[in-house]
């Protein structure tokens, strides 16, 4: 069984290494030409670090990365609605969540792949079945790649997923979000910390992901498909943001202007199935969640490694079925809480009960939440 694979975000590099390493064959195309360079973070949390633990690169992760030690929810001036020490989740899995550069993952992905089984500057156009038993993938150059099964790792805006399941729907949140990388220096009291403080319909999160950088996101409410004016967003945020601690006005400064990014927050309305034929969809382009729980790049993770372990396990089988039923409900309870937490977040009225319901909440009670959410099903 041979595997083709569209787009090398983290979902399809993953597949990939997955792979690889259990003697699968793929390979892997990519419509950038060269690697494209994102200016913002990720939060790794532990179910994606125990895949990269199994493929070996959880090493390179912790060394070009940043532990989390805390994760807290709190007023603008920085007071904590919940607060949540990862003792509990380092003692049940060995390492708490890791912060990191986009960048920075993305190059211990790709120098991890053997450079036969990737392909840059391959725009996907679309499939067509042979035989019931084959799929051709057609490029945008004109070429084609025939192979036994075909994975869709292509993000949320899919064109595979657009000509598996035509039907298939992008929800705006209601919300967007500006993210940067500040190189900055903070008090030593943040260095393993994450912090999300919600003010008045709106929000702003940050950790350090390396020695003097942090990365920080912004979430306010607007209408979809807006824009900014070139270099008019840290102008914006700042007066947005100019009631919050003084670390958050911090931040945006020492952010370059052109180096802001913004994208609305959407996710993709659950699909009531993820494969059709020898087709598959995975990460983003199969299940989409707003990042409110900071999983969707772990679920892409999970899903790489559990089809990897049950295609090593029935190698001449097609495991779609299996794959889906594995990993379906897990993905579909996510997409759910993360769109309802988002929400919640910008509440206009009932946030006083909203945060002293919250602040009550056990340290045990929300450890044991994470435990499960974290705790990879085939592993
Ligand atoms: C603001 C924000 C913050 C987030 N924070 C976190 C977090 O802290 N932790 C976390 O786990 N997740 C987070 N996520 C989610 C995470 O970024 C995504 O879930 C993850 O990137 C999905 O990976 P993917 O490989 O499925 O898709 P993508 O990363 O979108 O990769 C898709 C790839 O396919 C390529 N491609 C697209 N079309 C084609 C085509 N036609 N032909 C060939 N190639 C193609 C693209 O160029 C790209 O390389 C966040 C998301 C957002 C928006």
């Amino acid at each position: 069984m041979n595997y083709s694979i569209i787009g090398a975000g983290i979902g399809g590099l993953t597949l990939g290494l997955a792979f690889q390493k259990d003697g699968i064959d793929f390979k892997i195309f990519e419509r950038f030409s060269e690697r494209k360079r994102i200016g913002a973070g990720i939060w790794l949390s532990p179910n994606a670090l125990q895949v990269y633990d199994h493929l070996n690169l959880l090493e390179h992760i912790k060394e070009r990365g940043n532990s989390i030690d805390r994760i807290t929810i709190g007023r603008p001036d920085l007071s904590p609605i919940m607060d949540n020490p990862q003792d509990q989740i380092k003692a049940k899995f060995g390492y708490s969540a890791i912060a990191i550069h986009r960048a920075e993952l993305q190059d211990i992905l790709i120098e991890s792949i053997s450079n036969t089984n990737l392909e840059l500057g391959k725009s996907f156009e679309s499939f067509q079945l042979i035989d019931n038993s084959k799929v051709e993938s057609k490029f945008s150059d004109g070429s084609t790649f025939t192979s036994d099964l075909l994975i869709g790792a292509d993000g949320i805006h899919s064109t595979v997923r657009k000509q598996l399941f035509p039907n298939s729907r992008i929800r705006y949140s209601g919300q967007t979000c500006w993210r940067g990388v500040s190189k900055t220096t903070l008090d030593s009291e943040f260095d393993h910390r994450v912090y999300e403080l919600w003010g008045n319909q709106i929000r702003f999160g940050f950790s350090r992901i390396s020695k003097n950088e942090y990365y920080w996101f912004a979430v306010a409410l607007d209408e979809p498909d807006q824009k900014d004016d070139l270099n008019k967003s840290k102008s914006k945020l700042l007066d947005m943001f100019d009631s919050f601690y003084s670390v958050v006005n911090q931040l945006i400064s020492n952010t370059p202007d052109d180096l802001i990014i913004r994208n609305d927050i959407n996710d993709l309305k659950p699909l009531n199935k993820w494969y059709k034929n020898n087709i598959c969809l995975i990460g983003d382009a199969g299940h989409a969640t707003t990042p409110n729980m900071g999983q969707g790049g772990a679920q892409a993770i999970e899903d790489a490694y559990c089809l990897s372990l049950l295609q090593s396990k029935s190698p001449n089988e097609c495991v779609f079925e299996q794959f889906q039923k594995l990993r379906q409900h897990k993905v579909n309870s996510i997409v759910k809480q993360s769109w309802t937490t988002g929400k919640m977040a910008h509440w206009k009225y009932g946030t006083g009960l909203r945060n002293f319901i919250l602040g009550r909440l056990p340290e045990k009670y929300l450890s044991r939440k994470m435990i499960d959410l974290y705790t990879i099903n085939a592993f």
